[in-house]
This record gives structure tokens, sequence and C-alpha cells, in this order.
């Protein structure tokens, strides 16, 4: 699936919230957006915009794609899904997201980055229930265990990213494991609270359902 390749720290300008789209970069004081949270380009430099309410909701969806790293068509995709499922839209699409692999990969630390952790599930260094699954956004099921692959240079990378990340707060609905190599266990699927990302999501719902 054709993923966003551009500067991605104007994306977090852009939209106005830190996204964290560079591993321990952005924990850092080299983060751009604490040094200048004006939007990118040079005549948004104190410029007075009136946002319209359009804007505002199209700000709150690019929000939410650049996060979880997916692009347009993608989304949409989600959308329609959580349309068709039972419950709040809103509450369902993000969970939808949340439940993608590349995020798990991250959330439970063995990617600083959601894109690094797309990285390492493409080039086969995680399983998922003990087989190789190089899809980043496979949804992930309760009871499923994400593995690090028992090779030298997987181990290498996931406790690299482990020990970079410190410990960063693994949220409740998956468990990191310790064993011969770096495991997690998706314990119950993700509800909206155990999105990490503060979104109103009635916005992309009224935006996506025009
Ligand atoms: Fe966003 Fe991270 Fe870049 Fe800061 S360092 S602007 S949080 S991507």
């Amino acid at each position: 699936m054709a993923r966003y390749t551009g500067p991605v720290c104007r994306l977090c300008r852009r939209d106005g919230a830190k996204l964290f789209l560079k591993g321990t970069r952005c924990d850092s004081p080299k983060c751009a957006f604490e040094r200048r949270e004006t939007p990118p380009g040079q005549q948004q430099q104190g410029r007075r915009v009136k946002v319209t309410d359009y804007g505002i909701q199209l700000r709150e969806k690019q929000k939410v794609k650049h996060y979880y790293g997916v692009l347009e068509r993608q989304f949409r995709l989600y959308f329609q899904k959580a349309e068709r499922a039972k419950g709040n839209t809103g509450d369902v699409l993000m969970t939808l997201l949340e439940r993608r692999l590349d995020n798990v990969v991250h959330r439970l630390g063995f990617g600083t980055s959601r894109s690094q952790a797309r990285q390492l599930i493409r080039h086969g260094h995680v399983t998922l229930n003990g087989h190789k699954c190089t899809i980043a956004s496979a949804q992930v099921r309760a009871g499923d265990v994400v593995r690090s692959k028992n090779k030298a240079n997987s181990l290498d990378m996931v406790r690299g990213a482990q020990a970079d990340m410190g410990g960063k707060d693994v949220p409740d609905y998956l468990a990191v494991t310790e064993s011969q190599v770096p495991e997690g266990i998706v314990g119950r699927l993700p509800s909206p609270e155990d999105v990490s990302l503060p979104v109103d999501t009635q916005l992309i719902v009224e935006l996506c359902s025009r």
C-alpha cells in the first residue's frame, strides 16, 4: 500500500499538533513543532486566516490520517467499514485504526515510530501468532501474540527501539511479556479511551458523511 514519503515535521505544523512521526526526535528539543508552531510556508508567518467549519473538519481528519500513516483512499475504506459496523461511527473508526499491526508494534515499543514499525513488519522482523506477517495494516484481535523474530538483526532492531523508547507507557489493552525474545499480547480490543491522539471524531464523521 502506498505511503506518504515527504517531510513529516511539516505535517505536525500544518495540523497544529505533535503527531510523533519521528520517533525519539519528537521528545527532544529538536522537535520542529516545539520550535515553530506556525503552519509551514512563508506566507503563513503572522498571517491570521479565518478558518471555516469545513477547514476545521478537514484538519481533524488529516490529523488522524497523518498520525496513523494512512492515505485518503485507505482512510475512506476504514470509514466505510466503521459506518457499516454497530456503534458510534467515530469510535469504531478510531479503534479500527488503533488495531493496525504497525500501530500495535509501535505501541508495544518495538518501533520508535509507526513508520519504523511498518518497516519492521514489511521486512519480516515481527511475527503475528507465530507466523510471518508482512502486512502493516493487518487488524489484530484479542489474544493475538506479536513477537520479534528470533534472529540477531531482528532482535537488535527491536531491542534498540525498546531502549530508545525507555519504557514509554504501553496502553492497557496491550501487555509486554518477558520471554527469550520481545513479545507482546493483545489483551483485549482497544476502546476509544485507548487512543492516544486527542481528536474530535464527530467532526470527521460530519466531513466524511457529506
Ligand atoms: Fe512532529 Fe516529531 Fe517532527 Fe516534532 S519531531 S514536529 S512531533 S514529527
